[in-house]
Formats: structure tokens, C-alpha cells, sequence
């Protein structure tokens, strides 16, 4: 009989989890705690859009769906970063103008991945089933579902259930010594749209991520195919200046005018759009092991949740099913040494993601604004093009490469220190020749 694994959350990793292991052929049943996306319910009840780059596209086209997610994917060529004065100032990405990340919507790609896993049919979807449970060492789970409580067992549990998964909490009470680490920023999140222009037109810049950084706090906008952008305001919850003091329709309307003047002209719907939209937390988890025995793993963030300023939270769970699949297919016979070997390889690399995504906070914010930043960059993009294939920005290896992310923070701290150590050797040569001239 075929390995049969139960699968906890169909969001962006459970489908393409579920499609990678139906392709091996192994039995796949897929609980999801929601209605299934396709009546139109929220998926994952987070960001409407995301930033896909290359260790996402390459988990999409080991299954062969990276093009039709493509499809309707917009190209983010650069930071379009947005002054108070309204001045714009755009920075590339990268070097080559080939090299962009793509704005994708939540709820389309959620339902092309689970359509991805159902094209198998040794795999099974489950909606409205919400896991409270799992016996690790019956590789069971327990189910609230509209028609009471069920149960499912399997030969493994995987819990892809985001970060609150409750398969790690059932790890977190059964396993003697299970580490676990949570942290919150002080910011949170609220989603704010600027709707489409005349004719479905965007009503700025389409191919960039708009930035309205403010040293403490910053606003971001990604494009949508409708005409449409999804805005982020990432700002304190508690401050004289803050999510807490900012009550009354006056009080947004004149935050917003003296912050970002030139987004709020396109935001009718700002009053209405704050009130009624949550305002989110942003968390790092750290946890270990991701394994017990051979029973269960924990894909995702329900492993390793990261702040979302690298865009690389859904990358880095879709690289982690890409590294199970590999190690499955490895130890066929063995799945506890799988599951090892998977956590061996994705644990070091999660822990330096979260790392790098906590830095990029204080880049977006605050430093993008400033103009030694902008030269930084400048000077990273003549160096890659100086030397090519010697010299990759961290930016670069982190999004364009599947260079482990251990691997790139470590190449980018090395890079840097050469960098700064040839600045000061030039300068002090300048100043050596020019005080021998005078
Ligand atoms: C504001 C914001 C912006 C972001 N932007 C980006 C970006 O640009 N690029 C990027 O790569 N990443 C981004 N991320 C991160 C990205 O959203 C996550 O890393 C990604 O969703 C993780 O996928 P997942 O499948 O592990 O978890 P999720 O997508 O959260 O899916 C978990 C699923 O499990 C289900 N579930 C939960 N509990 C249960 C239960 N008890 N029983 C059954 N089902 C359950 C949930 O309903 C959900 O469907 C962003 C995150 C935030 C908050």
C-alpha cells in the first residue's frame, strides 16, 4: 500500500506540498480549516498580493505551473521610492532589466495550486475541516467540521497550517525540550487600496513597488492586474503617533495628508478602507526540531514564520516543499531520515531568512529614502556588472538566485567588508597624492 500522508492547511505551501506528493504517488488527503477559495472566501486571511521571485517560480515549475501562475503576474522592475515632497526617485532591482520580481494575487495562486494537486487522483481536498489536535505518534489528527468531530490517521501528519499551526503546537506540548521562539514587532500591518484609473488604468508607475519610507514607519503599494494597487501601511500599534492614537476620521485623514500627500489624492476610499480592514500583527517563529520520528514535519510557516519585508516568506515555503520532495525521493525507505535531512538543510537557511527579512525592515523604511543608499546600490550594480558572476549583491542573491540564504548572508558580508576595506585604501591613496601635490 502507497505512504499515505495527512496533509493540515491548504494555503499557498499545503497545495503545492499536496501537488509535489501526489506527482510521487504517494495518498494525500488535505485538510483546510476554510471554505474552499473558489466560493470566494479569504485565503490565509493575509496580504491580497505578494512578491513572487525565483525560488518560488522554480518550486511553481518543478510542478509545471509556473507559466499559467506568470500569466497573470506583474513585473516589478525596481523600488519607485515616494519623498513627501512628491518627488519620485525609481532604484532597479538589478543590473539587467530582465531581472524583476513579479506582483501575484493570493487568492489566484491558492486556487491554482490546490487545482495542481487535484489533478492527482490519489489526492483529496477536505474543506471546512479545522485540525485541533494531532496524536504524534499515531500520525493522527482531529477535525472540528460542520457535522461534528472527525478524525483522520495517516503514516505521517505534515503541518502546513501558517503560523499559528496547531500541529506545532501539538509538538510543542508532546515533545520533551521542543524549542520554540516568538517574537512580534512593535509594527503592524493595514491593507489600503488605490483603486483603478479611468478604463482600468493604473493610476501610477505599474511595473514597480511603490515605497513611502519614513524612517520609523513606511507604506508600500503593489500593483494589481485590475488597475487597482494593494497599499501596506506598516506603522507602531502603540506611540504618540500610531495605530492607538489615530481614532477619528480627522486623524487619518491629516496622518495621511502630511505623510503621504500624493497617494491620499488616489485613495477615496481611505476612511472607509481603514476602518473596516484589520490591522494585522508581524511575527518571527522559530522552532526545532520540524520532525518527530517519522510521524510529522512542519512545512512553511507553521515552521519558520518571517517578517514579509524580504518578500520571501511564500518563496521560502515553497523552496522547503522543492527540498522535501528531494529528500523523500532520497530516502524512499527511511522517511524519518527525510525528514532529517530536510530539517538539516532548511533550518539554518529559515533562521538567516528571518534575520535578513528583520534588516530589510530598517532598508525599506528608512534608508531606501537615503540618498548614500541610493549611491550603495549604484555601486553594487557597476560592481555585478564589473565583475560578473565574482560580485552579487545580497539583494540579488537573495531573489534572483536560489543561493541558500545562510550561503548569501555570509557571501554578502564577506563582499561588503572587501567593498568597504578597497574604499578606504582608495580614499587614502587620494588624500596621500594630494597632500605630496600641495
Ligand atoms: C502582509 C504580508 C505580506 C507578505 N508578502 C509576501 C511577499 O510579498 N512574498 C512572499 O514570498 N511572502 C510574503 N508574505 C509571507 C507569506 O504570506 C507566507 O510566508 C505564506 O503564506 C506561507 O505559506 P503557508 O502555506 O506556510 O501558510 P499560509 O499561507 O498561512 O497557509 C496556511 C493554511 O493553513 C490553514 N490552517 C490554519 N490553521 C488550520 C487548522 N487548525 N486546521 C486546518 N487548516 C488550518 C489556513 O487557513 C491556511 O489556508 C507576506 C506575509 C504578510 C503577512
Amino acid at each position: 500500500m502507497a505512504t499515505k500522508f495527512v496533509l493540515i492547511g491548504s494555503g499557498l505551501a499545503g497545495g503545492l506540498l499536496a501537488a509535489y506528493l501526489g506527482r510521487r504517488g504517494y495518498e494525500v488527503d488535505l485538510y483546510e480549516r476554510r471554505s474552499d477559495p473558489r466560493e470566494g472566501s479569504l485565503v490565509g486571511g493575509r496580504s491580497i498580493n505578494l512578491a513572487l521571485s525565483t525560488r518560488g517560480i522554480h518550486g511553481l515549475e518543478q510542478i509545471g505551473i509556473s507559466d499559467e501562475v506568470l500569466k497573470y503576474a506583474i513585473p516589478m522592475r525596481g523600488r519607485m521610492i515616494h519623498e513627501k515632497s512628491g518627488a519620485l526617485h525609481f532604484a532597479p532591482y538589478d543590473v539587467d532589466p530582465n531581472k524583476h520580481i513579479n506582483s501575484i494575487g493570493r487568492a489566484a495562486l491558492n486556487t491554482t495550486v490546490i487545482e495542481a494537486a487535484q489533478q492527482y487522483p490519489n489526492v483529496r481536498v477536505h474543506f471546512n475541516h479545522k485540525c485541533t489536535d494531532v496524536d504524534l505518534e499515531q500520525a493522527a489528527a482531529r477535525f472540528e467540521t460542520e457535522s461534528g468531530v472527525v478524525s483522520a490517521r495517516g503514516d505521517a501528519v505534515i503541518g502546513v497550517d501558517g503560523a499559528f499551526s496547531t500541529v506545532r503546537q501539538s509538538m510543542q506540548l508532546k515533545i520533551p525540550n521542543f524549542e520554540y521562539d516568538e517574537s512580534y514587532l512593535a509594527h503592524g500591518y493595514k491593507e489600503l487600496t488605490i483603486p483603478p484609473g479611468a478604463n482600468g488604468s493604473w493610476q501610477m508607475e505599474k511595473n514597480a513597488l511603490h515605497i513611502w519610507p519614513r524612517r520609523s514607519f513606511m507604506m508600500i503599494a503593489l500593483p494589481n492586474p485590475d488597475g487597482s494597487f494593494t497599499c501596506t501601511l506598516f506603522w507602531e500599534f502603540e506611540g504618540p503617533r500610531s495605530f492607538a492614537t489615530t481614532k477619528t476620521d480627522d486623524d487619518v485623514r491629516r496622518f495621511f495628508e502630511e505623510e503621504f500627500p500624493d497617494a491620499v489624492q488616489l485613495m477615496p476610499n481611505l476612511l472607509e478602507d481603514f476602518k473596516t480592514n484589520p490591522t494585522g500583527s508581524l511575527m518571527t517563529i522559530r522552532c526545532a526540531p520540524w520532525f518527530y520520528s517519522d510521524k510529522v514535519c512542519l512545512v512553511g510557516d507553521a515552521a519558520h514564520a518571517v517578517v514579509p519585508f524580504y518578500g520571501q516568506g511564500m518563496n521560502a515555503a515553497f523552496e522547503d516543499c522543492v527540498v522535501l520532495d528531494e529528500c523523500l525521493t532520497r530516502f524512499t525507505e527511511d522517511r524519518q531520515r527525510a525528514f532529517a535531512e530536510y530539517f538539516e538543510r532548511r533550518k539554518v537557511n529559515a533562521d538567516a531568512l528571518a534575520d535578513l527579512a528583520l534588516g530589510n525592515f530598517i532598508e525599506m523604511r528608512d534608508k531606501t529614502a537615503s540618498k548614500t543608499f541610493r549611491a550603495k546600490k549604484k555601486l553594487d550594480h557597476f560592481l555585478e556588472a564589473a565583475l560578473p558572476g565574482i560580485y552579487l549583491p545580497l539583494y540579488a542573491m537573495v531573489t534572483f538566485t536560489r543561493i541558500p540564504y545562510a550561503e548569501a548572508e555570509r557571501r554578502a558580508r564577506v563582499q561588503d567588508a572587501i567593498v568597504y576595506a578597497s574604499l578606504i585604501t582608495i580614499a587614502a591613496i587620494v588624500i596621500s597624492v594630494l597632500i605630496l601635490l600641495v
